[in-house]
């Protein structure tokens, strides 16, 4: 299953409890609005990569394995086609370790590749934000379906979107950050973002469903006030 590029939600499962993953999951099933589950290393690391096949099993929508991965391209490529075989539709990289870790995993032909090209964290600022320019032309070169931009920073978002789209138009851009981080619902959108991210605004919240439905008519609502 393919990521369209269009706007939605993208829920991070970063729980630890597997029962509540797949409950979550099975709920998102009949959510109203356009979800999508991004299964992080936390969820990961308790239940094995064969969580992946359950909650797209439970919830019939597209999943990403969001490893961060950032190794030599021969590890790289090991890592995210075991995510692949495991259900993956899409797998998520650091962009800063270069083109030949991207085209790698591109190679194997399994599924969407997505790369991150700066982050939400004031950390970020030190290393990454000085090269996230350069890094968006590089990725946007390679081929790669999709891109992560930090929601936290709107205008970073509209700058590297620019620079990413004007190489390929058909890239997807999804972007972290809201609500526990800082950025309200939309933000990223109104900006030049397809999907926002939200984890823990969504799981750690009193009704998750409920919750990830309306922060998906927040952001359709802020994106109907621009148009
Ligand atoms: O809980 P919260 O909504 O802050 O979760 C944000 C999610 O987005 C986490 O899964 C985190 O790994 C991810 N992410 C991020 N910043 C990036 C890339 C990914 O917060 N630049």
């Amino acid at each position: 299953m393919r990521l369209k590029k269009e706007k939605g939600i993208i829920v991070a499962f970063d729980m630890e409890d597997t029962e509540f993953a797949l409950e979550l999951a099975r709920d998102l099933r009949g959510a109203r609005g356009n979800f999508v589950i991004k299964v992080g290393r936390p969820l990961e690391m308790q239940a094995g990569i064969g969580i992946l096949a359950q909650i797209k099993d439970a919830s019939g929508l597209p999943i990403i394995y969001d490893g961060k991965i950032a190794d030599i391209p021969y590890i790289s490529q090991r890592i995210a086609s075991s995510a692949y075989d495991a259900g993956a539709d899409a797998v998520i990289l650091h962009g800063f370790v270069g083109s030949d870790v991207i085209k790698a995993v591109k190679a194997l032909g399994k599924g969407d590749v997505i790369a991150v090209v700066e982050m939400t964290h004031p950390g970020s600022d030190e290393f990454i934000q000085p090269a996230a320019e350069r890094i968006a032309m590089m990725l946007a070169r390679t081929g790669l379906e999709g891109v992560v931009l930090p929601a936290t920073k709107p205008e970073r978002v509209k700058n590297l979107a620019r620079i990413v789209q004007r190489e390929n138009a058909y890239i997807y851009i999804i972007a972290p950050g809201i609500k526990t981080q800082g950025a309200s619902p939309g933000d990223a959108i109104v900006n030049g973002a397809d999907y926002e991210v939200v984890g823990r605004a969504i799981y750690n919240a009193e009704e998750p469903k409920l919750a990830a439905e309306t922060i998906y008519s927040e952001v359709m609502d802020r994106l109907d006030d621009v148009e």
